[in-house]
């Protein structure tokens, strides 16, 4: 099974906008265009949620089958472990292997030293075609990156093949993923770390480093774009050269877990794809839920109001929902309006605050990151959320629709 050259994760917490976001690849791929959807759901946001690894799948079909969908499209397991991955078999036809919690870990000395063995030959100065200097590769080195990361793809290994017994080799993308740890993977940490994997035999086909930068949930990259830019080419090109040097699958690619909405990077990795002629997968999730509070905003009414104490409930446990995303987030509490000033406001205004629309006067990324990790106050509303979803799909779905084409894939295909 192959992923195609691009493809965005579409993560989608209450499983009601998968034709929406669909719509919006759609248009995309009419400027000859081959991007696939990849519905993603952590085991995290379906406990959050109350839903089933089932429902993904189901809304994936469904989306599908509405528009008659020609592309490949597919289900991913985001995030699991050997504890979660289970109940995601039967349904996913993608897993990210979240081995982020065994950088670290510790490997048998031995091992360490037959794999430092196993590198003699790019010892020295290393060449990748299309990096301007060479990587100083030393035996300290090596064991620096063994020590670290030896019993991560360990774990890899150990998941991936569990997967390929159940559910037969080649049926299933395997993406590995390292991003959510603090400190970010070099590109030559990157190139041990394939090798590692391709040595166990875990044919990755997109793997999910940590980059330099802060990637705050649902708003801009923050942290030096030129680094950012110098890092990634140099991942992509790490990539190629693993790719034929270790034999792991040619089409292999980097996924960038972005915690939706960077955009300034976005123009930066769609420029460093097409020079290299590459591919990119791209995960975006929380960006869709934001869209259905803005869609509940703009269709006013008791939706309004919900969205209204969507926010007055996200302010009144902010530290619990906050807590998971510590990371990940970036709140400057003073900037946050009070329930009291969110009462007065009609939906253009609580909408173009929580859009993000770069430099547009009324957003406020502290009122966006806070409503971002407030999914599961709308969780907890059960059916009644639920409900005004349906009741306004329309402009819901058109706001997700234009957020997916007009905001995320424009600026990441150039088009
Ligand atoms: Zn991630």
């Amino acid at each position: 099974m192959k992923l195609g050259k691009y493809s965005i994760g579409i993560g989608d917490r209450f499983a009601h906008q998968g034709i929406a976001q669909l719509r919006g690849i759609v248009k995309a791929n009419q400027f000859g265009l081959d991007i696939s959807p990849v519905w993603n759901k952590s085991n995290r946001e379906h406990i959050y949620v109350h839903s089933h690894p089932t429902d993904v799948r189901k809304e994936a079909d469904a989306a599908v089958t509405a528009l008659a969908f020609k592309g490949k499209y597919f289900v991913d397991a985001d995030h699991i472990n050997m504890g979660t991955v289970t109940p995601f078999v039967e349904t996913a036809d993608f897993f990210t292997l979240d081995v982020a919690s065994f950088i670290g870990k510790e490997s048998k000395p031995e091992e360490i030293q037959s794999f430092i063995s196993s590198c003699e030959k790019y010892m020295g100065q290393l060449i990748i075609p299309g990096i301007d200097h060479p990587l100083v590769v030393s035996e300290s080195l090596l064991e620096k990156i063994a020590t670290k990361f030896l019993a991560a793809t360990q774990q890899a290994s150990e998941i991936y093949h569990f997967l390929k017994t159940s559910k037969g080799e080649g049926n299933f993308i395997t993406e590995v993923s390292m991003d959510e740890v603090e400190t970010p993977q070099t590109p030559i940490e990157l190139l041990f770390i394939l090798k590692m994997l391709a040595d166990k035999g875990v044919p990755v086909q997109t793997i999910a480093p940590k980059f330099t930068g802060r990637f705050n949930k649902g708003v801009d990259y923050k942290g030096n774009t030129e680094q950012f830019a110098k890092e990634f080419e140099e991942d992509v090109l790490v990539l190629d050269f693993a790719a034929k040097e270790f034999g792991l699958p040619e089409e292999i690619k980097l996924s960038v877990h972005s915690g939706s909405d960077k955009f300034s990077i976005y123009p930066i990795m769609a420029q460093v794809i097409k020079k290299h002629d590459k591919g990119l997968h791209v995960k975006t999730a929380g960006t869709t839920w934001l869209e259905e509070v803005i869609g509940l905003a703009l269709a006013g009414g008791e939706a309004l109001e919900m969205a209204k104490s969507i926010y007055a409930n996200a302010l009144e446990q902010k530290e619990q929902l906050c807590a998971p995303y510590a990371d990940v987030i970036e709140i400057d509490a003073t900037q946050l309006p009070s329930v009291e000033e969110v009462k007065g406001w009609n939906g253009e205004k609580f909408a173009n605050t929580l859009r993000h629309i770069p430099g547009h006067p009324d957003y406020n990324p502290n009122f966006r990151q806070l409503v971002h990790v407030a999914y599961k106050v709308a969780a907890d509303m059960g059916k009644s959320y639920t409900d005004l979803l349906e009741k306004h799909s329309d402009i819901i779905g058109a706001c997700v629709e234009e957020n997916i084409y007009e905001r995320h894939l424009k600026r990441l295909f150039s088009l």
